[in-house]
Parts: C-alpha cells; structure tokens; sequence
C-alpha cells in the first residue's frame, strides 16, 4: 500500500496538536486538541451539548434537554491563540472558542457568546465599551516540600512576607515571563496574607479579550505550576474557617472614541452620572448575581462577614467589605485619574464562568443606566459592624449565605433572567442545582479537596 505524501519525522514537523478551549457553565475548561494543519479547522471541531451541564464533580446533570442527542462545533478565536512550551518541555498550544451550531451560527447556551451579546447591548444602546481585568488569588503548594525545607524557607512564612515571596522563586518570575509571552501583560505577583497564598493581576482588557485572559492566565499558571513540581489552586476556600481566595472583577466604562466615562471629580464618591447609574443597578441585583459570580458551595464559605470579601449588598468607597468596592486612584495628574478610575466586583471567585461572570455584571449595569437606578448610600466601614436597624436604614442586606440561596435569588428576579436566553438560564440552574445536591452528599473538608485539585 502506498500512502501519499512524505511519511517519517520531517512530515509532521510543521505541525502540533492545537487545543480548542472552551469554560463550561461549571467554570471547568474542557476542549479538545486537533492535529489539522493551521486553518483546516476553521469550521471548528466537534463538541456535545450535553457537556455543558457536567458539574465540576463530573456528574452530568439527569433531565438535561440533550442526553445522548445533538452536536455543536468548536469555533477557535485565533486572537486567543497562546503556544507555549513549559519548563518540563510540554507544549501548550491552544485557541478560545464558541460553541455553535453546525452552520457555524451562535448557540444560544454558550457562555462567551453571552457576554459578547451583553457587550454588543451596551455598545449599540448607550455607545459603551467595558475595560476589565480579573485579578486572582490562588495557592500555591509544593507536591513535595523538601526543597523549599532545604532553602530554609516555605510559603508559611509570614503573609506579604519577603520570604513568603522568595519561597516560591523563581516560579513567579517564570511565571510573568509565560503570561507575558501569551500576551496577556501581567502586572503584579505578591505574597498574599493566608500560608501559601498569592495573587496575581493582569492589565485590563477590552471586552471578552478581559475573560480570555482570565482563562489562560489561570491555566498558564496551573499547568506552569504542575511542570515545576507545585500544585496551584485557584479554588476559593481550602476549610471551613480558612482565609478565602478572591476573584475581584476590577471594571471601567470607556466611550466609543476610547474616553474614560465611569469618572466625575466632581460627583459624590467620584462617579460620573452614567457610572453611578451602572452601579446601581449591580448593587440592584446583587444576590442574583452572586449566583453567576459565587456559584459554588464552597463559595459562600468564602463570603462571610469580615473576611475582606463580600457579605452583605453594598457599595463602598475603598472598602474591602463592600460587594462593589470604588477603587482608590493614586497620582494628581486628572487625565491619568480618569483613566484609572474603576469599580471591583468582590464577590466572586474562580469556580465562576468567567464569560457569565463579567455578561451578568454587565446586564445589570445595562438596567441601571436603562431604567436610571440610583446609586445606594455609600458604606465605607464593615457592614457587619453595624446594627441590623443601621444596615436597615442604609438598604444593606446579607448576601445569599448558600449556593442554594443565590439560586432562589436568581430565579426570584425577573429582570436577572431576562438577561439570559431561557435555555442558557435552564442548563444553568439544572447544573447548579444538581451540583449543590451532589455536594450535600459530601463533607465541607471532602468538598473543599475536591475543588482544590478541580478549580
Ligand atoms: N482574600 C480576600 C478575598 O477572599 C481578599 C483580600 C484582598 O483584598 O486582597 O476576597
Ligand atoms: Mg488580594
């Protein structure tokens, strides 16, 4: 038989295996990897519908409107494609996709399309455009600790610590150098305060570009971590009591000719007209919106009061408390002001879709410049701190304390659903929901190891 072409080792060398990455409902990357010579498959590679109701835990949700039935494609974004090669010489090579049908048209429960659509909404409604950074905080555990027992140092030592800091070197520096190769231009690496904790930021992105780099920067850090004999988890609470890990959603509205928007000096607690508006309607609906941005049981160990990440629906100037935190600016020159000004969503964590996350803060800024919603009185100390009849008088409300809680809170907001197409909204629920159960099976402790090595 004779096989056309060159065969033997020249042959293949042109080309490598090209991941096609997608975040499912569940926040898990799964994919798969094509051996098609650049742009053979732009018509995507094949996916199944059903898998976007497998919950964290791997179980597939029963009553899903798929079962063994359909197929979409993977459409790879080539402006999201990162190949890197690993310190233990792995390849990582790979694309961001959509899921879509077989005509190659947008399939109504694929989490990056909705996102895409909140931005079209705001783009085509009120001539915005969003600037938007994740900033992570994750653990970072050695698989085997006598090397850093050799040095004399170990990610225990103090938090913000020099030596908490030297512990972990030169995997940070490595680190940057491969976000930075991926183009995702990362920012800062610090020791943060919990034993084994650190935090690392990128520069903002436009648009869905913010949720990309979210995606590989999380996966670059994972993968860079486990080829350099680390484990890192971005999960957000390891004990029932422990420290948390934040994904705090730092944000900015920008006009359509590239001018900074969100900032007024001149307004109370410095937001603009239109930025307040956006505020309030994130701080409208912010027990939905936990369900979208803290959507995992292990989520609301996290968000308990006075722990410097979110408990109760408020928003604040500079306060580490608040749910929607208004970010300090430094320096006097008011050009660079305006342009640093920016908003934190705190109340959310890497167990998020990072695409339904930043596509609901998105919808609901939407309906607060739609329907004009007032910003609600600032809160800049620990809403925990005050009397209910206080936080009573302010509006503060606890958080949903539950991942069950927050999804009532979903399904209890008419105006939150209507920023999901109902089958998206469906799957959703019907995979929270059968994770939360499948979770009540299991201890906290089982759950907390289970979504270390999972997120
Ligand atoms: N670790 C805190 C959290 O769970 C945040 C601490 C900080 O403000 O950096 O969100
Ligand atoms: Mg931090």
């Amino acid at each position: 038989m004779s096989l056309p072409g060159p065969r033997g080792d020249g042959a293949a060398a042109a080309r490598s295996l090209r991941y096609h990455l997608v975040t499912d409902l569940g926040g898990v990357d799964r994919g798969r990897a094509s051996w098609l010579p650049d742009g053979a498959a732009s018509g995507g590679v094949g996916w199944v519908p059903v898998n976007q109701v497998i919950t964290p835990l791997d179980d597939i949700a029963s009553r899903n409107p798929w079962g063994s039935h359909g197929d979409r494609r993977l459409a790879a974004d080539p402006s999201t494609e990162v190949d890197l090669t690993l310190p233990d010489g792995r390849r990582l090579r790979g694309c961001i996709c959509n899921i879509v049908e077989l005509d190659g048209s947008p399939w109504d429960v694929c989490a990056r399309t909705f996102l895409q659509r909140a931005l079209s909404r705001l783009r085509e409604e009120h001539r915005l455009q969003v600037l938007a950074s994740f900033e992570h905080e994750f653990w970072l555990t050695r698989l085997e600790s006598s090397a850093a027992a050799a040095r004399g140092t170990d990610s225990s030592a103090p938090g913000f610590s020099l030596l908490r800091f030297m512990a972990q070197e030169p995997f940070g520096s490595n680190l940057m150098q491969s976000l930075e190769r991926a183009g995702l231009e990362p920012e800062m690496f610090l020791p943060e305060f919990a034993p084994d904790q650190f935090e690392m930021t990128l520069k903002p992105g436009w648009g869905v570009s913010a949720a990309d780099r979210a995606v590989w920067a999380k996966a670059i850090t994972r993968v860079s971590a486990s080829s350099t004999g680390y484990r890192a988890s971005f999960t957000p609470i390891r004990s029932s009591g422990g420290i948390g890990s934040g994904v705090h959603v730092h944000f900015s509205l920008w006009d359509l000719d590239g001018n900074p928007v969100l900032h007024d000096p001149a307004s109370p607690a410095g937001l603009s007209e239109i930025g307040a508006a956006f505020a309030g309607g994130l701080a409208k609906h912010m027990p939905a919106l936990c369900a979208l941005t803290a959507p995992s049981v292990i989520s609301y160990e996290r968000l308990k009061p006075h722990r410097w990440s979110a408990a109760y629906t408020c928003v604040g100037e500079r306060n580490r408390e608040a749910t929607l935190r208004i970010c300090p600016t430094a320096g006097r020159d008011p050009v660079k002001l305006r342009r640093q000004f920016n908003l934190e969503w705190r109340a959310a964590d890497a167990t998020a879709n990072p695409y339904l996350a930043l596509g609901a803060l998105v919808s609901a800024g939407i309906e607060g410049i739609r329907h004009r919603h007032a910003l609600p009185p600032l809160v800049n100390e620990d809403p925990s701190g005050l009397s209910d009849d206080e936080r009573g008088a302010l509006g503060v409300e606890r958080l949903p304390d539950s991942l069950p809680a927050a999804l009532g809170a979903l399904r209890a907001d008419d105006r939150a659903r209507s920023w999901f197409p109902e089958p998206l909204l469906e799957a959703y629920l019907l995979l929270k929901e059968t994770e939360a159960a499948a979770c009540s099976r299991l201890s906290l402790d089982e759950i907390c190891r289970r979504y270390e090595t999972i997120f």
